[in-house]
This record gives C-alpha cells, structure tokens and sequence, in this order.
C-alpha cells in the first residue's frame, strides 16, 4: 500500500506528458511505514538516461543521478521509496524489462501517457522472489499544507 497525495500524483502525470512521447521517470521519496506501507512526501523528477531513440519504451536512471537523489533525501531526513516512470502509447502495466531491472520493498509507478495525455496511474510492488509485479493500492491524501 503506497500513500500519495493529489498534488504528487498530479505532478508524476504531468512529467509524463511533458515528456511525451519520450519516457520520464524519477524518484517517489519518503517514509516506509509499518506493515511494508510507504508514504510518498516529494517527487524527484530525473531524466531519462537512455539514447533518444531507445527512450520510447525503458527507463533507466543513472547510478550518479540515483546517489544524488539519496543524497537529497537523506538530507530531508526521507527515504527513496520507490520509482515512477511513463509508458507513451502503452498500459500502466510494468514491462518485463522493469521487472528485470527492479529491486523488492520499493514501489513502482507507471503512468500511461496517451497522445501526450496521462489516461492511468498504476503502483506495482515485486513480488519477493522477483518472478512478477503485484498491483498496490494507492490512497490518496490530502496533503497536510492544503486542509
Ligand atoms: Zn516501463
């Protein structure tokens, strides 16, 4: 379970319109609570390291980028929870490329960006033993800045 406010949420959609028709991807950062539930407090948005033509359909961040964002976190005393990326013209379902390149424990976002228009947000977790992703559910929240 994967808690994210409405203003995070807008903003993961926007950077993959933005990005469109290319891939966006970035860091989701905050807190893993108990019972493996995670709070998403701030987006990270990075850019995509791949060449222009293989953009279209995998994301890769950076190890430098990744260290910077940790670095970041740390300082505002969050964690890297998870990862978020954009798939153009395709489902917000993880490919078997993200399943190979993903980590247990972190969550995984992917929005589906359609004619440079986000039409779905998904949250997947892997499964333990890494053979596939589970959907999560999301609850959204009112951030605290905005009651
Ligand atoms: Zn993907």
């Amino acid at each position: 379970m994967i808690e994210v406010d409405q203003e995070h949420l807008e903003s993961m959609r926007a950077h993959g319109e933005r990005d469109y028709p290319f891939e966006c991807c970035g860091l989701m950062l905050g807190q893993f609570d108990n019972n493996s539930r995670k709070t998403v407090v701030e987006t990270y948005p990075i850019s995509n390291a791949r060449e222009e033509e293989a953009k279209r359909n995998r994301f890769l961040i950076r190890p430098e980028e990744l260290v910077r964002g940790e670095k970041y976190a740390r300082e505002k005393n969050l964690e890297v929870v998870g990862f978020y990326h954009s798939h153009p013209d395709d489902r917000a379902v993880p490919s078997q490329y993200d399943l190979e390149h993903a980590w247990p424990t972190y969550s995984y976002i992917v929005v589906s960006v359609k004619q440079a228009s986000a039409v779905d947000l998904r949250s997947w977790e892997m499964e333990s033993d890494r053979s596939r992703f589970n959907e999560e559910e999301i609850i959204t929240i009112v951030s605290a800045g905005r009651l």
